[in-house]
């Protein structure tokens, strides 16, 4: 589903950084993977490489069978589209938008028309036990009830890849855990790969393969 090999990212400036060095990395279809490292070790950016939201210099990355290297900007977003459903720390959850208009909005660039896009949103919000809160914007929500959302709103376009970035780094202990239940539960039962990049080693322990980033590298990667 997604396989690095040897691949290197740098970010240019007046002091360029070598922040992926050699990255090779095979993940099946339906596994759930963590990543961790340190803060600056580079996670994020393998996860927007993934993603194809960020590129990388050197090296290959297949996506899906896909090779993804030199596409024009609009079949990388059709790809993205069609199998990448991301989640990030900070929900990005449109704030004059309610729960229901905020799962929907994507179906709406999908071309789907209201009525079966918001009837769509609503089952989805019915999924991650929020279908009694659809009209609460998310200022009236709280922060464990917003990451709901977004998890929503990343399932109803049927992707085959989740990546989520430290999607619990924001929330308590009891919220967290909530929230890493649902992520779990829709690994098993949609059967989608995910990857969860975390800092924190109570999450790793809970995916059956833990990657282990150090200053650009993979210095572990443990399948338990
Ligand atoms: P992590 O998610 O593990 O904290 P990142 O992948 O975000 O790490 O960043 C790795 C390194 O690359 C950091 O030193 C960061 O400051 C730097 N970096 C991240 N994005 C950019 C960018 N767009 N331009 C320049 N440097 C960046
Ligand atoms: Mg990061």
């Amino acid at each position: 589903m997604i396989d690095f090999k040897g691949v290197h990212k740098t970010y240019p400036g007046a002091e360029p950084l070598h922040v992926l060095k050699g990255i090779d990395l095979h993940i099946d279809e339906s596994e759930l993977v963590s990543i961790m490292g340190a803060s600056g070790s580079g996670k994020s950016t393998i996860l927007n490489i993934m993603g194809i939201i960020d590129s990388y210099d050197e090296g290959e990355y297949h996506l899906a069978g896909h090779l993804i290297k030199g596409q024009s900007r609009m079949e990388q977003s059709r790809l993205r589209n069609e199998l990448i459903g991301f989640i990030f720390q900070r929900y990005n959850l449109i704030s004059f938008k309610n729960a229901m208009e905020n799962v929907a909005l994507p179906l709406y660039y999908r071309g789907v028309g209201q009525k079966e896009r918001n009837s769509i949103a609503m089952n989805y919000l019915e999924r991650v036990g929020l279908a009694s809160h659809w009209d609460h914007l998310p200022s009236q929500l709280s922060g464990g009830q917003q990451q709901r959302v977004a998890i929503a709103r990343a399932l109803a376009m049927h992707p085959k890849i989740i990546l989520a970035d430290e999607p619990t780094g924001a929330l308590d202990s009891t919220t967290t855990q909530d929230v890493m239940n649902l992520l779990k539960d829709v690994n098993k039962n949609e059967k989608l790969t995910m990857v969860i990049v975390t800092h924190e080693l109570s999450i790793a322990e809970q995916t059956q393969r833990r990657i282990r980033l150090s200053d650009g590298r993979i210095i572990d990667d443990i399948r338990i």
